[in-house]
């Protein structure tokens, strides 16, 4: 996966949506904690702290306390004093304010610190320093710290659970990808009983019932083939006892339609499973010059394109004949009348023999490419005598193919036209 497809299927994924929701709550909630405790917490526990503490000053300032004593609470408490009255001046710390900076900041804070001046009961002045908003300031700072760490702890936990969780839902997503590639032996694990339990055998139960389809479709198929072969036959003996030329031809030239398309849907029926093969060394090199001399005076012809004189490989050579056949037909009768011969090549890479054949018709839009190997599936559904044939070619191929281990494939050109690539094992 590239790195765009990648970032795209992350954006799109329910997990990562989730997870963006669970973020944004936790987000939410931590701003609603530091809303409260900035907005609402800190200044209601400040005033009734302060409350507290200017209480307890004012009990210090009437028992005049001695240096000795403002030094000793100063330790205990964190609270810096300052006085000067008429008994001398002195202060438990170096940088505290004069008494009238003191003054000027007492109803907030000044460098950190909170004041208080009070009068002693000797006409003297003290002046309380205590830095209250330093210790709020860290419990600021821990009460949405510790939240953050909360939040993250159960973001993390949330991610592993919500993975699990979605197992299932990615189980599913694999099932449905490869039903839609024709893969119908699948059952996906059953894992919990809850929604994505029920879906999971819904699921199951769906593939079961589409595989029952199929094999009923096919049987009917040999079964309507089997029994046409018999009226077929006795309508040829009948042919011959028509008087007029002309529809003598033309009865005879539907007939032999209909026998080649009773051959073909009992061929792909015996073809099923890759049963019905047997296999000798071939030279695929001389196979695909036999075949494709047969296209001569058909345009715009087929070129064989030389590479090496003997490609030996294991085929089962009258069902690799058809497969070419099929190829090159379908090459020569979607040609364009101004498309350039149609080239097959064989090539060897080490491990597996490569037949290309590539035309330059109108090409395959995307939409069909998953259906081209269908049974019956044809671009244009209306048959017309030019492009006539059912949509067996290259279902009948497929089997023939995937019956000697091997895999069909149909791409673009860059330029015009499609190519199909049969790629078989080569032989031990
Ligand atoms: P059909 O008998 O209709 O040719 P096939 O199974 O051989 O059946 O092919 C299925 C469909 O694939 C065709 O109807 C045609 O639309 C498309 N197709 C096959 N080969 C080519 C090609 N070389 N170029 C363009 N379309 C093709």
């Amino acid at each position: 996966m590239s790195e765009r497809a990648w970032l795209l299927h992350v954006r799109q994924s329910v997990f990562t949506k989730l997870v963006a929701i669970m973020l944004a709550m936790a987000a939410i909630l931590l701003v609603l904690v530091l809303a409260f405790v900035l907005l609402y917490l800190g200044p209601v526990m400040n005033a009734s702290i302060d409350g507290v503490v200017h209480e307890y000053m004012h009990t210090v300032a009437t028992t005049a306390p001695s240096y000795e004593r403002a030094k000793e609470i100063g330790e205990r408490l964190d609270v810096q004093t300052r006085y000067e009255g008429p008994d001398g001046a002195w202060a438990t710390a170096e940088n505290l304010p004069t008494i009238a900076e003191a003054r000027r900041h007492e109803r907030g804070s000044f460098s950190g610190r909170h004041y208080y001046v009070t009068s002693a009961p000797n006409g003297g002045t003290y002046v309380f320093a205590w830095k209250l908003s330093e210790r709020m300031h860290t419990a600021h700072l821990v009460v949405p710290g510790v939240v953050l760490l909360l939040i993250a702890t159960v973001v993390f936990a949330a991610h592993g659970v919500l993975r699990r969780l979605l197992l299932p839902l990615r189980w599913l997503g694999d099932g449905v990808t490869r039903l839609s590639e024709g893969d119908l032996d699948i059952a996906v694990p059953k894992r919990s009983g809850d929604e994505f339990g029920a879906l999971t055998d819904a699921f199951n139960r769906m593939v079961g019932r589409i595989k029952d389809m199929i094999r009923a479709r096919d049987q009917l198929l040999l079964d309507v083939s089997h029994e046409l072969r018999s009226p077929v036959t006795r309508l040829k003996v009948a042919l011959e006892l028509v008087a007029d030329p002309d529809m003598k031809a033309r009865m005879a030239a539907d007939m032999a339609e209909m026998e080649i398309m009773i051959g073909e849907l009992l061929e792909f029926e015996r073809l099923r499973d890759g049963r019905g093969i047997s296999t000798t060394r071939q030279n695929v090199v001389a196979l695909l010059g036999e075949v494709a001399r047969n296209y001569d005076d058909r345009p715009p012809s087929v070129r064989v394109v030389p590479t090496t004189p003997e490609i030996l490989v294991d085929i089962d050579l009258d069902r690799m004949r058809t497969v070419i056949r099929n190829l090159l037909e379908n090459a020569i009768k979607y040609s364009l009348p101004d498309s350039s011969p149609v080239e097959v090549s064989a090539t060897q890479n080490g491990q597996a023999v490569v037949i290309r054949v590539t035309d330059d018709g109108p090409g395959i839009s995307e939409r069909d490419m998953p259906s081209l190997f269908e049974p019956f599936f044809r671009v244009d559904r209306s048959r017309s005598k030019k492009t006539g044939g059912y949509g067996l070619g290259l279902s009948i191929a497929k089997r023939i193919v995937e019956a000697h281990g091997g895999t069909i494939a149909a791409e673009n050109n860059a330029k015009r036209g499609a190519s199909f690539v049969v790629t078989l094992p080569e032989p031990a």
